[in-house]
């Protein structure tokens, strides 16, 4: 990891539950990775910290710090606000960090079209299976079925967005997926997404 000098964007999107929030934190584990905390005004889950996880704020106070632009980008998902801090990610980045984030595909959007003078690589996760999404969502959500049904209402639209990204990862096996990242990450893996079996997956995913 060491050989990285310059900081770069790396974004893991998902449908919810697919594993980017255990991806991202596992990821920065790295010398040198730094995770870009947002700002949310999502209530805590009970073993999330503020400052950690998130910075838990009032949807008030969200609404001042976007009059203030202090957001790199921002979007209402789930009845709920997010953003990534700009001050906070730039000055990572200009000590040549890397900054990883974990976002929605508006937020990617956004980003995106920033076009900073940053390398930057987006990555989609999928689940293995459907099935397997909802068991991850209902143990998460310590069986919350509100929000787990709200969260797969949405998995048809946050799948879609897959092919706006560079690389795409199945995420069944947790070690064999963050090392697949990692070389994503790294450069070795430049091979655009194989294509044939994802399209096949996707459409698995979809019955
Ligand atoms: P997301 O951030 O995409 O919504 P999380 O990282 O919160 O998803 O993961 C959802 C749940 O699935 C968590 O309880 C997490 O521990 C679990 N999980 C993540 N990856 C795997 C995996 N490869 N196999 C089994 N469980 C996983
Ligand atoms: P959760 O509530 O499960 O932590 O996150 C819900 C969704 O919001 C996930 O898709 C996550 O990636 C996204 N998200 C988290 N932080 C941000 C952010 O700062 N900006 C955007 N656009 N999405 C975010």
């Amino acid at each position: 990891m060491s050989s990285f000098k310059k900081g770069g964007i790396f974004i893991l999107s998902s449908p919810s539950g697919a594993g980017k929030t255990t991806l991202v934190k596992k990821i920065s584990r790295n010398k040198n990775f730094s995770i870009s905390i947002s700002h949310t005004t999502r209530k805590p889950r009970p073993n999330e910290k503020n400052g950690r996880d998130y910075y838990f704020v009032s949807k008030n106070y969200f609404r001042k710090l976007i009059k203030r632009n202090e957001f790199l980008e921002h979007a209402k998902v789930f009845e709920n606000y997010y953003g990534s801090s700009k001050k906070k990610v730039i000055e990572k980045l200009k000590v040549g960090k890397n900054v990883i984030f974990d976002i929605d595909w508006q937020g990617t959007r956004q980003i995106r079209n920033q076009k900073l003078k940053y390398k930057l690589i987006t990555i989609f996760i999928l689940p293995p299976s459907k099935n397997e999404l909802l068991k991850r969502l209902i143990k998460r959500e310590k069986k919350n079925m509100r929000t787990v049904k709200k969260r797969m209402k949405e998995f048809k639209k946050d799948l879609s967005k897959w092919k706006e990204y560079d690389q795409i990862v199945v995420n069944d096996d947790l070690d064999k997926c963050y090392k697949k990242i990692i070389k994503i990450i790294k450069n070795v893996d430049k091979n655009k997404k194989n294509l044939k079996f994802i399209n096949k997956h996707v459409k698995k995913l979809l019955t």
